[in-house]
């Protein structure tokens, strides 16, 4: 049971990591020359001492120690050589592969859909993209070559016992099986507490990241002490399963040394009566306990390589079913029409958040949508927080799908243009739409649209945003902190908005985008926008009564629904839930 379940792991682990070696395969079998090179010596060690024991010592020709020590320093030379240049080799292979993993892998999961970056924390992704993609390297580099050596050491040093002394190698060979089952019983043990350790390992990296990340909020609660406190929960959990990992990984380390040892010490008795009996010579003896030696450490490190090495499969097995996973909505792939109008319809849709097993009745999302906003409208959609105004201005920007019904893009369903198409002619402003930490130039130029300086400046202008560029250290050039944090609330919003303006979006999306301006501010926007020379239609989710009361139309939603749909006055004639609002939260000023 124990050794299928260690040889299954250790096939799986190979699957894995074939195609990733595969790249970097001359560097490997460069490597693996220097290892033949560095195990010839190694093995062609104890054939002189035994010339030496046997030919100059006990043979009486001394006169050929000399040249033989100077064989020797030749061998020991030659082989630090290949060691040095072996693992040189497998560790630059290594960490070409492990670059080139965590690339793959972020490659993988910018294109997942948005729906599981609901479900998979930020931190945790950093934890594994980090963290468990190191522990690749250390397989790659360490790992690997040592076993490779051990392999064939232990290949090559069984032929030399047996070739040695037959009858010897016999009285060895029967200490085998007991040490190999007993070491991988013991291993068993350790890969299941490995696996634990993996799981609390990455919950105290996740718990740390996230307590750095929201700073300002831990501080603003003063809960610095609450949060270490949680951190040290994780990593009392983390000792505990540590400690049952070592405990195992320490009894096979032990049990190896043993029964490793007791061989040799068999070997040195048994040895012994076939000198005294005249089947053996002194140096063979030598020799021989040279070569059991090294299969004894040979098979030590080989139970230890796989025991680490199934760890590490353990931690990395979560690598590598993100890189299994499928996008749910690939990037690219569809109609890329030549123009775009930017009208937009949606006929009976309905959307829930989450997978949609059955399992949970999901009261969230939309029901029955039924919508047209024409070319170069302007409307707003004002409801109760979490009526679910911005999961349908996500629809139209298809960050998700519906469930049923469609989405139509100038008469074209959504599903069938290209994604990434659909998202060059739209912009979504979201209300804390973060910044990069680059330069504000940086950010501004988002779209990668390479927009001429005028450009830039012109779309700064009519957010408001020029004084306070001029204000900034460097200018364009000034970095702007972790997600922006060197500037306020409401430079971060128009610096966001003068982003989307750069990209001249068809459809513009403002989702509470001016939420952290005065009201004042707002109109001179709004103003703005008006007057574009693209002339966008504009979707405001809307806080402020001001915003909305000269749009084209409102659309009012309430629990999922579009339970109203017209101009200001109408609908202050016409909709309760309007008038509530109107009397309620939109009255913010
Ligand atoms: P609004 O913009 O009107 O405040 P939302 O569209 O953000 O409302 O949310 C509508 C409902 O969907 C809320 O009940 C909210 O809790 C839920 N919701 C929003 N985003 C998600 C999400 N990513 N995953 C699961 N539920 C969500």
């Amino acid at each position: 049971m124990a050794i299928s379940g260690t040889r299954e792991g250790l096939i799986s682990l190979y699957r894995r990591l074939a195609p990733v070696m595969r790249t970097e395969r001359k560097l490997y079998l460069l490597g693996i020359f220097f290892t033949f090179l560095s195990i010839g010596t190694t093995l062609a060690f104890p054939q002189v001492i035994r010339i030496i024991v046997d030919d100059a010592i006990l043979g009486d020709r001394l006169s050929i120690i000399t040249p033989l020590a100077f064989l020797m320093a030749c061998l020991l030379i030659i082989e630090s050589y290949s060691i040095s240049k072996f693992f040189q080799l497998f560790g630059r292979a290594a960490r070409r592969n492990v670059e080139a993993l965590r690339l793959q892998l972020v490659e993988h999961l910018v294109e997942q859909e948005t729906a599981f970056f609901d479900r998979e924390s930020s931190s945790k992704l950093m934890a594994r993209l980090m963290g468990d993609v190191g522990q690749v390297n250390s397989l790659l580099a360490g790992l690997i070559p040592s076993a490779i050596q051990q392999f064939f050491f232990f290949v090559v040093g069984t032929g030399l016992v047996i070739y040695t002394s037959p009858p010897l190698a016999l009285v060895i060979v029967v200490f085998l099986p007991p040490i190999g089952y007993g070491a991988s019983k013991l291993g068993e043990r350790g890969r299941k507490a490995a696996h634990d350790l993996q799981n609390s390992e990455s919950l105290v990296a996740q718990a740390a990241l996230e307590t750095l990340a929201s700073i300002r909020t831990v501080r603003a609660y003063a809960r610095e002490r609450f949060e270490v406190k949680r951190f040290g929960g994780f990593i009392d959990a983390s000792i505990q399963n540590a400690q049952r990992g070592i405990k195992a990984s320490a009894r096979v380390q032990g049990f190896a040394r043993l029964s490793g040892e007791a061989a040799v010490v068999v070997g040195i008795w048994a040895g012994g009566q076939l000198i005294i009996a005249g089947y053996l010579t002194a140096g063979a003896l030598v020799s021989f306990i040279l070569y059991a030696g090294l299969v004894a450490r040979a098979t030590r490190n080989l139970s230890e390589f796989s025991a680490e090495a199934l760890r590490i499969h353990g931690t990395t097995e979560m690598i590598f079913s993100y890189l299994d996973r499928e996008t749910k909505m690939p990037l690219r792939g569809g109609l890329r029409p030549e123009s775009v109008e930017g009208r937009i319809e949606f006929e009976n849709v309905s959307f829930h958040y989450g997978e949609d097993d059955g399992s949970v009745d999901h009261p969230h999302g939309l029901q029955s949508i039924n919508l047209r906003i024409e070319r170069g409208e302007e409307i707003a959609i004002v409801g109760p927080s979490g009526s679910g105004k911005s999961t349908l201005v996500q629809l139209v920007i298809r960050f998700y799908d519906p469930d049923s019904g469609v989405v139509r893009l100038d008469g074209v369903d959504l599903q069938e243009l290209d994604p990434s198409w659909v998202r060059e002619q739209m912009t979504y402003v979201s209300q804390d739409s973060s910044l990069f930490s680059r330069t504000l130039e940086e950010n501004l130029q988002y779209s990668g649209d390479d927009a001429t300086d005028e450009d830039v400046a012109k779309a700064v202008d009519l957010v408001g945003a020029t004084s306070l560029i001029a204000s900034q250290p460097e200018g364009y050039q000034t970095e702007v902190g972790d997600q922006g944090a060197r500037l306020s609330g409401g430079q971060r919003q128009r610096i966001a908005l003068a982003r989307a303006l750069i990209a001249q979006p068809a459809v513009l999306i403002l989702d509470e985008a001016t939420s952290a301006l005065d009201s004042e501010s707002e109109s001179g926007i709004k103003e703005s926008l008006r007057n574009l020379e693209f002339s966008p239609t504009v979707i405001w989710i809307a806080h402020r009564l001001s915003t909305v009361i000269d749009v084209d139309r409102i659309l009012v939603v309430d629990r999922g629904r579009i339970v109203a749909d017209g101009c200001h006055a109408e609908l202050l004639r016409t909709s309760a839930n309007y008038r509530e609002l109107v009397e309620t939260q939109l009255v913010g000023e």
